[in-house]
């Protein structure tokens, strides 16, 4: 575990040292949990997005797009229920002055059990070899049955406080568990509270009685009072989708792990529209479409999972999170929700409009039922990063930092290098370059050794490095230089693009998706 903080803080430091992400304010000293995307982290993030609304939108004939303002009328956010019921459970270290939520803490707690777990498995993996059964193991080896039982039997309690709303019993299993704060150590806790979320600003002159109005903590209630403007101009049949990928914020207490809680981060949400009774079929195809859309990034399938929700909140009949395996264990990284009618028929009801759909081949009207796919961008970033990074060790006793990014994904396609700085490659290496950069974002490069070079593009993820020598003046090829595999190969200028689009474009992951 020390080894994987270790990890992370590396990560954290090489994202500001490569210009991925900067502490907001920073000559300020920062702004807690509000941070800045740097020259390489920006096209990072707008390749993120992109792969997200181009698999969502473009490859999907029933989903359309949205872009909805922040500011809304401030009766949407007491119909969506953020007014009244969008609350943490906090707790407070007494010694160390340090917050924490009350159910992140225990889902370590229930985590911890989780690894103990684990390593039992993994020693008893080692040990057995190939005639290893797991199944059986877990089934019959008395250590993985008692940390299991202990998991079971939190996890039993954990979810009967939160459905029982029971701040008290919140309380009680922390003491119970022994949990201790990690900055002073000690169980001296003060009492569970709640604590709503939403960032609120006035919105006209005070002196004319201005508005509260709120900063949107979630895009989807953008899509909610749209739909039928969206239904209609598009006329769009049940079932249908929209997609919108925008700002939202939080006002998050324990503000911690980097770009994993933010105050102000993004989200990418998708809400369809199906019949009622049909919910559950559709939560399953979204949920195996989504799934899809994370695994065809190569990152690794066994570092993803589905994780059902402990307590399902206020709309929803059915809930699940993709958990990534991040430096600091699994962790939620898109929620997929069925929200049931609750947001349309809640709108109606405070709007006063009716907000309902003419099915036609069923001849009646009705309130669509929702199945809600929503991802953040931030931490979809910080997953991707995490999954990237390595440390290898070379031939010779050096070592590199690299960034196995997806090429789709990657915040420059390809450096072009010239050998030398003369003898007219730098001018042909520019040459190449400016076909190259009216499709692909590149980097030209002609200072320090080409070894030197080669380890900054790592440093940043680019998948290919095309250097330009004395040859290439000769017969118009140039040297390709993979990043994952540091292997070279010779190739034509005129084969270059062709081949580099096939990486970089998202079609080929595309193409998976619809598999
Ligand atoms: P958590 O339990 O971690 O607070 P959540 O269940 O409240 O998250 P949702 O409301 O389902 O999150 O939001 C959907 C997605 O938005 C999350 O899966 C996550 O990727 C992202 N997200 C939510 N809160 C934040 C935040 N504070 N910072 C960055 N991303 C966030």
């Amino acid at each position: 575990m020390a080894q994987q903080e270790d990890v992370f803080k590396k990560l954290v430091a090489h994202c500001k040292e490569y210009g991925f992400v900067f502490p907001s304010s920073e000559i300020y000293d920062g702004l807690g949990a509000v941070y800045d995307y740097g020259q390489n982290g920006v096209e990072l993030k707008n390749n993120i997005k992109k792969y997200w609304w181009d698999a969502m939108v473009k490859l999907n004939d029933n989903v359309v797009g949205l872009d909805s303002a922040i500011f809304m009328h401030p009766t949407i956010w007491k119909a969506s229920g953020h007014v009244d019921a969008f609350n943490d459970p906090l707790i407070d270290n007494k010694d160390s002055k340090k917050r924490y939520r009350a159910d992140v803490l225990i889902e370590e707690q229930m985590a911890k059990f989780d690894d103990k777990i684990e390593k039992e498995i993994n020693k008893a993996k080692k040990k057995f070899g190939d005639a290893f059964d797991e199944a059986q193991f877990r089934a019959t080896n008395p250590n993985v049955l008692r940390e299991q039982a202990k998991r079971d039997a939190l996890h039993a309690r954990f979810s009967k406080a939160l459905n029982d709303n029971n701040l008290e019993e919140l309380r009680q299993i922390i003491i119970d568990e022994e949990i201790v704060c990690p900055i002073s150590g000690t169980k001296n806790w003060t009492e569970v509270r709640q604590f709503n979320l939403m960032f609120s600003t006035e919105m006209g002159s005070t002196a004319d009685g201005a508005m509260k109005i709120y900063l949107r903590p979630e895009t989807a209630q953008g899509i909610f009072v749209n739909f039928l403007n969206v239904q209609k101009t598009g006329r769009m049949k049940v079932p249908f989708g929209i997609a919108q990928i925008g700002k939202a914020f939080r006002n998050e207490i324990v503000a911690r792990q980097f770009i994993f809680r933010m105050r102000e981060f993004e989200q990418m949400e998708m809400q369809f529209f199906v019949r009622p009774g049909e919910e559950m079929k559709w939560f399953e195809y979204w949920k195996a479409f989504r799934l899809k859309w994370h695994k065809a990034l190569g990152m690794g399938d066994e570092n993803y999972q589905f994780h059902d929700h402990d307590k399902l909140a206020h709309y929803a009949n059915a809930a699940t999170d993709i958990e990534f395996r991040m430096p600091f264990g699994f962790k939620e990284v898109e929620g997929i929700h069925s929200r049931t009618d609750f947001d349309l028929s809640s709108h109606a009801k405070y709007s006063g409009k009716k907000i309902e759909y003419f099915d036609p081949e069923l001849n009646k009207s009705y309130t669509p039922y929702v199945i809600e796919t929503s991802i953040g961008v931030d931490r979809m970033f910080l997953s991707i990063l995490a999954g990237a990074y390595k440390e290898e060790a070379l031939e010779g006793g050096d070592t590199r930092v690299v960034l196995r990014l997806p090429a789709v994904l990657a915040p420059v396609k390809l450096a072009v290098l010239p050998l030398v700085k003369k003898d007219g490659l730098p001018e042909k290496a520019r040459e190449i370059m400016n076909t190259m950069k009216l499709e692909f974002n590149c980097q030209y490069d002609e200072k320090d050794s080409i070894g030197k070079r080669y380890r900054r593009q790592d440093a940043i993820g680019t998948p290919f490095c095309v250097t330009v020598d004395h040859q290439t003046l000769e017969d118009n090829t140039v040297t390709v230089r993979y990043r994952d595999t540091m292997e070279q190969e010779r190739v034509s200028v005129d084969t270059l693009h062709a081949m580099i689009a096939k990486q970089v474009t998202g079609a080929e992951l595309f193409k998976k998706l619809l598999e």
